[in-house]
Parts: C-alpha cells; sequence; structure tokens
C-alpha cells in the first residue's frame, strides 16, 4: 500500500502533505484543480506525485525555486508545461547553473562539475546518506523549461488567481505564492522548521532571506502552507513561529563567535561541522554549505564590529 496521501482544501488548491511529514529531501506540493490544472513544487514523494500525475492531466508545474526538493518529480509530468521563475530558469537550460547558484563551482571546480553532470546522468550513481547531490531526478527534472513567471506577476487559472511574490534571500529568485481569494500564501522554504533558514547558496543571503521572511509575515492571508514539515498555518501561529526561526539566525552568530574564544583560521573553523555538525561535513555538498554559511556570518559578524580578521586568522574584539 501507498503512503496516505492527506489532503486538506482550499477552494480548488489542494495541499498534499509530502513524505515523512514534508522534511527534506521532500516538500509539501500544491495540487489546483480548475479551468487549468497545475501542480506546484511536485516533491511529496514519488507515489503521491505518481497518484496525481496518472489522475489529473495537469496543465501545469510551476517550481518556486530550482532546488532539488521542490522540482524532484517534475519529470512524471510529461504532458504539462515546467515553469520557473525567470531569475533561475537557466538552471533548467544549462544544468552547471544549478552548480553555480548553490556554491558548487565556486569551492569545488569545473572539473569536479563535469564529474556530477555524469553522475546525475546515470540511474546508478552512488548516492550520499546526507544530501540528494547524485540523485538522477536532478537530471530527469531539468530536462526541458516551458516558460518562465516574473515577481508580481498574476496567473489566472480560472476561479483561482495566483500572485507571484517574489522572496529573495533563500535563493535568488525564488518565490512565494499567494491566492488572494483564499487568503492563503504558500511560503516554499521560508518553513519555519528547527533547522532554521537556509541561505548557504552562492545565491542566497541571510538579510534577503529575514526582509522576505517579515514582509510575507504582513501579506493579507489568513492560512499560511510551509513548504516543509509544519503544512497548514495559521497567520497568527505564522507569526510567532517566524519570530522563533529567525532566531536561529543569531543562535549561530553565537555558535561561531563562541567557537572564536580562541582566534582561528577559516579551516579551522569550517572543519568544527558548526551549522551541520560535524559528522554530516563527510558529505561533500553539506561541507561546501557549512562553510559557506560560516562565510556569510563570518561577513556578519566583522560588520556587525564583533570579530576582525587579520592574516587570515578570525579574532573576537
Ligand atoms: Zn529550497
Amino acid at each position: 500500500m501507498g503512503p496516505l496521501m492527506q489532503r486538506v482544501k482550499f477552494g480548488k488548491i489542494e495541499w498534499i502533505q509530502g513524505q515523512n511529514q514534508g522534511h527534506f529531501p521532500f516538500c509539501n506540493t500544491l495540487l489546483i484543480q480548475d479551468g487549468i490544472k497545475v501542480v506546484i513544487d511536485p516533491g511529496a514523494g514519488l507515489e503521491l506525485m505518481t497518484q496525481v500525475s496518472d489522475h489529473v492531466n495537469v496543465d501545469l508545474v510551476i517550481n518556486t525555486h530550482f532546488h532539488f526538493d521542490h522540482i524532484a518529480y517534475n519529470y512524471l509530468f510529461r504532458q504539462s508545461k515546467i515553469y520557473l521563475n525567470e531569475i533561475e530558469g537557466e538552471c533548467f537550460q544549462d544544468r552547471r547553473n544549478i552548480l553555480k547558484r548553490l556554491g558548487m563551482m565556486d569551492f569545488y571546480g569545473d572539473e569536479w562539475a563535469q564529474g556530477w553532470l555524469d553522475r546525475i546522468s546515470r540511474p546508478d550513481s552512488v548516492q550520499s546518506p546526507y544530501s540528494p547531490q547524485n540523485r538522477h531526478e536532478w537530471w530527469l527534472s531539468t530536462e526541458r523549461l516551458d516558460g518562465t513567471y516574473g515577481w508580481g506577476d498574476m496567473m489566472d487559472f480560472g476561479a483561482t488567481k495566483m500572485e507571484i511574490i517574489g522572496t529573495p534571500g533563500h535563493s535568488a529568485g525564488t518565490c512565494c505564492l499567494h491566492f488572494p481569494d483564499e487568503g492563503v500564501l504558500y511560503t516554499g522554504d521560508i518553513d519555519l522548521t528547527s533547522f532554521g533558514p537556509w541561505y548557504f547558496g552562492a545565491d542566497g543571503d541571510m538579510e534577503l532571506f529575514i526582509h522576505s521572511a517579515e514582509t510575507i509575515a504582513q501579506l493579507d492571508a489568513e492560512t499560511y502552507i510551509t513548504g516543509h514539515e509544519a503544512g497548514i498555518v495559521p497567520r497568527s501561529d505564522f507569526q510567532a513561529g517566524l519570530k522563533r526561526y529567525l532566531e536561529i539566525i543569531d543562535r549561530r552568530d553565537e555558535t561561531i563567535l563562541n567557537a572564536l574564544a580562541e582566534p582561528r583560521p577559516l579551516a579551522d573553523i569550517c572543519s568544527m561541522g558548526l551549522i551541520y555538525g560535524k559528522k554530516f561535513l563527510i558529505d561533500e555538498w553539506v561541507r561546501a554549505w557549512d562553510a559557506q554559511a560560516i562565510q556569510k556570518h563570518l561577513d556578519h559578524l566583522i560588520t556587525r564590529g564583533m570579530i576582525k580578521c587579520s592574516d587570515g586568522i578570525y579574532i573576537r574584539i
């Protein structure tokens, strides 16, 4: 028996809870069965998404951003048009742009990138337990791009209208999707998880993330649907949860400050696993993201006047 499909409806919009409560690398998906039939972020899981692709003539698949967990099952929707935001659309035209945006190109270089393209092109590549870096779905689900949308666009599916809200920070082009008539906002990866905000890619930005999160908390929506875990969150709970969620950014600053009780070079700080935990650093992607997160926070602490960097050594002031 396949996983039980948990669905909640708002007008013609259905929330499909992702496998494993939508924990990464799954996500919560939306299905809109209107005049135009739409799937938003088909990452809920293979069986759940197959149930949808088998039973609904989906016209349009919309990805809020290019990350694996939000695009993984695009490939099941062979008859549908695939849309991604216009900033990140390049990722489906040349897959190297995925690596550039995630920071892997800078971190590991061109030759490594070629190896990655080879690994994802085959269904039998060795997988990492800690990231979906080598999954074949990367290859299958980025094969075509049929259109792009921009921030501020209004899309009309029949009875359902959808406004694209640009919410950069998690990635450069990522969006939240606002359904004004139903009072619903799909928040993508402004997701209130206990891990905290993710802005660790080369195209991620901590300050923009905070700004985007605070902006959506003020939108006219009664129901927030997060891209992972919690799922359906009433407005007041979203605002309270968001405060705790954004405070995790401050705690990361504190963790790094504590690690600088004695002066340390960057490589030393990055070997400590301060963001993900040490055991996860064996995964190449996690190691790069941990290092990029550390670098972003070190820059932030320098801007705040709390540390300085002298001859490559970081020192508390
Ligand atoms: Zn994401």
